[in-house]
C-alpha cells in the first residue's frame, strides 16, 4: 500500500485520530477533565472571533495654536496622546514661547508638524505694518530653527485668523485657517477654576461635540494647547475619532502635494 512507504503520512493519521478521541472528551472522568477540554453538552464555539482594527477611511488635521505650553507640559502630553494612536497634529507656535522648554523638538521627534503663528501674539496681520508682519514671521522662524535646526517650515496661521489678501499673496508660507472650530478658546470652555466636576465635564464634552457634530473628511480642526480643558477634550476626541474610522494627520499630509506658498486654505475639501 502506498502509505506504508510514507511513515509521515501514517503519523499524521495517528495524530488526527488521537485528537479526535481527545476532542470527544471520552478519556476523562469529570474530575480528571483538564480545564481546556469542553464539557459535553455545554455550548462551545471553536471559531475564534477575529477583531480587525478599523481601517481609516476619512482624514482630518488637528491643529493647536498659541503654544507651546511648558509650565505643565500640556503640549508634550497632547503629543503623547496622539502618539498612542499613531496620530500626528500640527502646532502653530508662538515664537517667544518656544525657548521655555523642548516641546517643539519633542513634537517634531514624534512626527508632528510645526507652523508659525506669531512671535508675540499681539499683532494682527490685517492691520499691522509690513515691518511688524515680517518681524513676527521671521522671529518665529528663527526660534523654531534654534530648537530644531534645519526644520522646513511650510505653514503659517495668522493670529486671530486675520490677514489681508495682499499679505496672503506675499507670504513665504501656505496660510492655513480652519473649517471646524472646537471653541476651546471660549471662556465657557477654557478652565476649571471654581466650577464643579459636572461643569468641568460639560466643558470637555462641549469642545468634543463642537468638533464631532460637523466633522467630515478633509477638515482642519482648530484647538489651542494652552487651555486646561483642551487636553482633557483631546483624550476623548482622539478615542472618538479612532472609533469612527478617522485618521489624524498633519496639515501637509492632509494636502499631499496640494499646498502652495502665498495661498490660503480652510480644508482639504475632499
Ligand atoms: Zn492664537
Amino acid at each position: 500500500m502506498i502509505y506504508q512507504k510514507r511513515p509521515a503520512f501514517r503519523a499524521v493519521v495517528f495524530l488526527l485520530l488521537l485528537s479526535a478521541i481527545f476532542s470527544l472528551g471520552g478519556c476523562y472522568t469529570e474530575k480528571e477533565r483538564p480545564a481546556y477540554l469542553p464539557i459535553p453538552g455545554e455550548e462551545t464555539s471553536t471559531e475564534e472571533t477575529v477583531t480587525e482594527e478599523p481601517k481609516p477611511t476619512k482624514r482630518v488635521a488637528l491643529t493647536y495654536d498659541d503654544g507651546p505650553n511648558h509650565y505643565d507640559d500640556r503640549t508634550k502630553k497632547i503629543v503623547d496622546e496622539l502618539d498612542k494612536y499613531g496620530y500626528h497634529a500640527t502646532f502653530f507656535v508662538v515664537g517667544n514661547r518656544i525657548a521655555g522648554g523642548d516641546s517643539v523638538s519633542y513634537a517634531v521627534e514624534k512626527g508632528n508638524e510645526i507652523g508659525i503663528h506669531g512671535y508675540t501674539h499681539t499683532v494682527y496681520y490685517d492691520e499691522c505694518t509690513e515691518d511688524d508682519f515680517r518681524y513676527e514671521l521671521n522671529m518665529t522662524e528663527q526660534a523654531i530653527q534654534k530648537q530644531v535646526p534645519g526644520y522646513q517650515v511650510n505653514l503659517m496661521r495668522p493670529v486671530g485668523g486675520k490677514i489681508t489678501g495682499h499679505r496672503v499673496e506675499t507670504c513665504p508660507y501656505s496660510v492655513i485657517l480652519w473649517s471646524v472650530d472646537s471653541e476651546d478658546w471660549d471662556t465657557a470652555n477654557r478652565y476649571y477654576t471654581g466650577i464643579s466636576d459636572e461643569e468641568a465635564d460639560a466643558r470637555i464634552n462641549n469642545i468634543v461635540e463642537n468638533i464631532m457634530s460637523s466633522l467630515s473628511d478633509g477638515d482642519i480642526i482648530l484647538m489651542h494647547d494652552i487651555y486646561e480643558s483642551t487636553y482633557d477634550a483631546t483624550k476623548i476626541l482622539l478615542a472618538r475619532l479612532y472609533a469612527e474610522g478617522y485618521d489624524v494627520v498633519t496639515v501637509s499630509e492632509l494636502f499631499g502635494d496640494g499646498l502652495a506658498k502665498g495661498k490660503i486654505y480652510y480644508s482639504a475639501d475632499t
